[in-house]
Formats: structure tokens, sequence, C-alpha cells
């Protein structure tokens, strides 16, 4: 097997979750991660939802107006898709959970169904400045490719540097939704930061630190897994 980049071979897979309020850049980060080793996957819940409200399926017909509001959709919804997505995964690679668990019943679901859980990592950013990187925020919906305008432009204003589409910005991404998202998090998501430290597995990332060092402390951590 070839060796993976950032450590961990295991014959498991393994779970990393990403914990951070919406904005704080775990899908930025996880994806430049999983683009630098085969063997490193980024499953972010927040895009299976919007997939499955694109296809039209039942669960994206059920999620969407939880969605557009900035609230949480049911947990048996998203528990649903997770759990397919981690039975598929292939042993010795490790999944990159960004968006998964967001409440203390859906950790508890995860732990249900016996997941290999290595880490969780805290990409740590304060609310004020969540607002302004949220409000640049643009998404590409072929290749689900994150930029922002200012921080992380692309190379053509308003087009996808990875297959040209032209960048979107997400439905909740307005000021109101953005607050409601937020006080979500607070209330429903931080808890897991303690759930995950009482189990000795969190660590946290300085999410100001610029995107390099981030991916960078990152990969450090991972490869000392
Ligand atoms: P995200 O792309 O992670 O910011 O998620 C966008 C939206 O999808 C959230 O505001 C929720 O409405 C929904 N969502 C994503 N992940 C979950 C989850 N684990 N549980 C419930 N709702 C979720």
């Amino acid at each position: 097997m070839r060796a993976p980049k950032y450590g961990i071979i295991s014959n498991v897979m393994n779970i990393v979750i990403l914990l951070g309020a919406p904005g704080s850049g775990k899908g930025t980060v996880a994806g430049k991660l999983a683009a630098g080793d085969s063997r490193l996957k980024h499953v972010s819940s927040g895009d299976l939802l919007r997939g499955a409200i694109a296809a039209g399926t039942q669960a994206g017909i059920e999620a969407k107006g939880y969605m557009e509001k900035g609230e949480l959709v049911p947990d048996a919804l998203i528990a649903a898709m997770i759990k397919d997505v981690v039975a598929a995964g292939d042993a010795g690679s490790t999944m990159l959970l960004d968006g998964f668990p967001r409440n203390l019943a859906q950790a508890g679901i995860l732990d249900g169904i016996g997941a290999n859980v290595r880490a969780a990592v805290l990409i740590d950013v304060p609310d004020e400045i969540i607002h302004d990187r949220i409000a640049g925020r643009r998404l590409c919906p072929k290749c689900k490719a994150g930029y922002h305008v200012r921080n992380f432009p692309p190379k053509v204003e308003g087009v996808c540097d990875n297959c040209g589409e032209k960048l979107v910005v997400r439905k909740d991404d307005n000021p109101e939704t953005v607050r409601d998202r937020l006080e979500v998090y607070h209330r429903q998501t931080e808890p897991l930061v303690a759930y995950y430290r009482d189990k000795g597995i969190l660590n946290t990332l300085d999410g100001m630190a610029g995107l390099d060092n981030i991916v960078e402390a990152f990969g450090k951590l991972l490869a000392g897994l």
C-alpha cells in the first residue's frame, strides 16, 4: 500500500471530525488536504444535503426548508446519509467529516455505529470575523470548491479554477440567516467541543493563522495520529 502523505495506516476507516462555526474554513481546509492525498476523503454533510436538493430526492425535498432558514435538518435524515458514506469508506483511508456531527445526539449516532473516530479538530474563529468571511464567500455549484472574494479569490473573477463553472453565493449565506446559523452553532454544536475534549481527542487550531499555516498544522496533526 502506498504510504499516505498525512500518516495514519489502519485496517479500518479512520474518521477525523472537523468542528467550527459556519465560515471557519472547515470545508476549504479539508478540501486542500484531501486534494494532496488520495487516501484522505473530504465528506461535507452540507454538500450531501445540497446534492440531494439538486437531485430532487425525498431527503432533499425535506431538508430544503430547514436549510434555507439556517436550522438543522432532522437528525435521522442526515444520519441516514452519513451512515451510508461511512459504510462505503475504504479500510485504511481517512474521512475528514465536515459538518457532522452537529449536536450531541448526532455524536451519539456516530458512536453507536462503531465509527472509528480518531480525532476532532476545532478551527477556532471569533464570531465577528465570521460575518465578514461569509459575506465574501463564493461556491462552485459543480465541483463544490469554495472561494472568498478577498481572502481566497479564484484566478478569474466569478469563475471556478478547477472546472470553469460560474461561482454562486449560497442561499443561506445572507446576513440574517448567518446570524441564525451562528446561534444554532453556539447552542447545539459547540457542546461537542467539550464532548470530544472529555474523550481526550480534541485538537484546536487557530482559524486566524492563514490558510496555508492551518493546512500545514492540520497535516502534521494527521501525521501524528
Ligand atoms: P454547511 O454547509 O455545513 O454550513 O450546512 C448547511 C446547512 O445544512 C446547515 O445550516 C443545516 O441546515 C444543514 N446541515 C448540514 N449538516 C447538518 C447536520 N449534521 N445536521 C443537521 N443539519 C445539517
